[in-house]
């Protein structure tokens, strides 16, 4: 196992938060919850999971000479956002492609929230009507073209910095870095839940507990929950990053096939629309815990978590981790519904 060989340039505080909600395991009655906190791991516009993958990715930006970062995502992506702030951070350029991935109509949807901070951070934002597609897409490699025709250097990095080789690491060490707070907080989690979208922090996580597990002997269950409403997408794409990630690594044999669960149910039909279990999951933890969660990912897999502690499926006796990823901003363009 060679995690660390791998530079890891600082973006984040350090090990990001763990902590009880010790009142949504009560009204849960069943399995301890904890939470990790991504949605606050950085000094840098409010982090999230992308902040993480990118720290194994910047070293490799600086080694290119660079000037440019180019990347893609939604109106509302977390992702461009947390690039425009890591581009401002190094003294490099950024421009996003901001295609219409959610067909949210609100005035706002546009101009608030995560576009607002990029904007405010200097990036060159420019909206395109192309829907939702978690793969490489023609939109972002024109835009590298065009970074390329105006006499600059372009570095991409693909929707949720996924696709790219090194997207993978950033989680892989997240598991290291949980084994770590485990012997300090005196617990084990014997199941993690995780959102999944693009594919690249489930399928880090994969690779870094199945390293774990060869290294202690200590089996866990890494349950990603879809969010992207194109599952079998999704899948394939948790499994070939996690297989990538693995062998990077040097994990040193192949994943096992239930070592790559991507559940469905709670993604409703599309990306980025919350449905009733997304709505009821963010109110529940905002008033059992004070945590605050987003419509888009972090609502649909509280939403799982719910479920599958009270169907039984995450049994009374087990202790569980909550990834939290992120994703407060985009609630600005989803006000209507609390308003
Ligand atoms: C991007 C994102 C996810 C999904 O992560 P992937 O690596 O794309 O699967 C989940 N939650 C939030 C808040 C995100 O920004």
């Amino acid at each position: 196992m060679r995690l660390d060989s791998f530079p890891r340039h600082p973006l984040t505080f350090g090990p990001s938060p763990v902590h009880p909600l010790h009142r949504l395991s009560a009204h849960l009655g069943g399995a301890q919850v904890w939470a990790k906190r991504e949605d606050c791991n950085s000094p840098l516009a409010f982090g999230g999971n992308k902040t993480r993958k990118l720290e194994y990715i910047v070293p490799d930006v600086l080694a290119s000479g660079a000037d440019t970062l180019v990347s893609i995502g939604g109106y509302q992506s977390n992702h461009t956002r947390q690039v425009a702030a890591v581009a401002a951070h190094l003294g490099l350029k950024c421009r996003l492609v901001q295609e219409k991935w959610v067909p949210w109509e609100d005035e706002v949807n546009d101009k608030v929230g995560n576009i607002l901070l990029s904007r405010i951070m200097g990036a060159d934002s420019r909206l395109d009507p192309a829907g939702f597609d978690i793969g490489i897409r023609t939109s972002w490699e024109d835009a590298m073209a065009e970074v390329e025709a105006g006499g600059g250097k372009p570095y991409g990095i693909p929707a949720g910095a996924s696709e790219h080789p090194l997207g993978g690491l950033g989680f892989a060490n997240w598991a290291f870095e949980v084994a770590e707070q485990e012997k300090s907080l005196g617990v084990v989690f014997d199941t993690i839940v995780v959102c999944t979208v693009t594919g690249s922090t489930h399928a880090g996580m994969i690779a870094g507990f199945a390293a774990l597990e060869d290294l202690t002997g200590v089996r866990r269950r890494v349950l990603g929950i879809d969010a992207s409403a194109t599952l079998q997408q999704t899948r394939d794409q948790v499994g070939r990053i996690a297989r990538n990630t693995a062998e990077l690594i040097e994990l040193g044999r192949d994943l096992r096939d239930e070592e790559i669960t991507v559940l469905e149910g709670w993604a409703g039909d599309r990306y980025g629309i919350p449905v009733e279990s997304t709505i009821e999951a963010i109110n529940l933890t905002g008033r059992l815990e004070g945590v605050i969660l987003d419509p888009v990912y972090e609502g649909k897999s509280m939403a799982g978590l719910i479920d599958l502690v009270r169907d039984g499926e995450i049994g009374r006796d087990s202790t569980v981790l909550y990834a939290h990823l992120g994703g407060q901003l985009a609630l600005n363009a989803y006000h209507r519904l609390w308003s």
